[in-house]
């Protein structure tokens, strides 16, 4: 991967959580090749030594380590890794989260006649709440955790900040997914509170909000096997006024950015849309 453009992370600590994953590896990679040395922080410890491989071999620096970012003392335990290999962590890049089926309705609208039609469909009534909690937990918790434990070393510390992932569904909800559009909000939400936190710490904390992306791993679900779009990949087109999906790569600027203290010094609270207009368009 070649970054869009060049910021200076040499000496740097970053973590990316979730940095076995389609996007934190893009992440994690693009922090890398600017220098940073990088902490891939996965669940599991494969796929973060994967990455970590694949960055060391490209001449960079990284390790790779397994914690679940709901559970604080395997977070402090990693911590305690990173310190010891790398140093105090500069930045924190909260990549771990994502949706879960438990927390989604199958259908958009609630529709008395089609449920009495087919009882086994999954409707707001049917959520079970621990299935909504899995998606809160996972996205929210796993963001304020590490947040607790890797910010107390950022304290005081020139060009500290963290970034956050948030989602468009934190913006106006999407249909069936209910939990990870109000995670997602919570993220956004949550970004502002800690930039307001941290602001006389000089620690800043800002989110992106991705929009579509085409990834391998959902290209199955957006496309019919002929390469025409699905009805739902039809409407996510519609809503977006650039006609396209993005690509993982059209984040790394977003992210080069907000972690330079050189370029976003006084950037603090924004949540940082990059959706090809999806969120500034009304459907008229
Ligand atoms: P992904 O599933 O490929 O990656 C998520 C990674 O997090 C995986 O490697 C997984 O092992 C790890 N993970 C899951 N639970 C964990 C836990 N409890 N502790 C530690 N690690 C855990 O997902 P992705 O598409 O790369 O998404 C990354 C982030 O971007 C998520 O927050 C997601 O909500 C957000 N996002 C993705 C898109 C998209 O289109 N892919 C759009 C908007 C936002």
């Amino acid at each position: 991967m070649t970054v869009p453009f060049k910021v200076d992370l040499t000496g740097k600590v970053a973590v990316v959580t979730g940095g076995g994953g389609v996007l934190g590896s893009y992440f994690a990679k693009a922090l890398a090749e600017c220098g940073a040395k990088v902490a891939i922080m996965d669940l599991n410890q494969e796929p973060a030594d994967k990455v970590a491989a694949e960055i060391n071999e490209a001449g960079g620096q990284a390790i790779g380590v397994a914690a679940n970012v709901l559970d604080k003392e395997a977070i402090e335990k990693a911590r305690e890794i990173i310190v010891k290999e790398l140093g105090t962590v500069d930045i924190l890049l909260n990549g771990a989260g994502g949706n879960n089926p438990k927390g989604s309705t199958d259908d958009e609208f609630y529709n008395e006649e089609e449920v009495k039609k087919n009882p086994e469909l999954k409707t707001f009534f049917d959520l079970d709440p621990k299935g909504v909690g899995f998606v809160f937990d996972l996205n929210f918790l796993g963001t304020l955790l590490p947040s607790q434990v890797f910010a107390k070393d950022m304290i005081g510390k020139k060009g500290a900040n963290i970034i956050n992932v948030s989602s468009m569904n934190a913006y106006t909800p999407l249909t069936k997914i209910p939990a990870y559009s109000g995670a997602k909000a919570a993220i956004s939400n949550f970004t502002q509170w800690c930039a307001t936190y941290f602001a006389k710490t000089g620690v800043r904390v800002n989110a992106i909000a991705p929009g579509f992306l085409v990834t391998k791993q959902n290209e199955k679900l957006l496309f019919n096997d002929d390469g025409t779009p699905t009805a739902r990949t039809g409407k996510i087109l519609n809503s977006t006024p650039m006609g396209r999906f993005g690509e993982p790569e059209e984040l790394i600027g977003a992210i080069l950015y907000l972690a330079s203290e050189e370029a976003a010094s006084f950037v603090t609270g924004v949540v940082l849309p990059i959706d090809g207009g999806f969120s500034s368009y009304t459907g008229v």
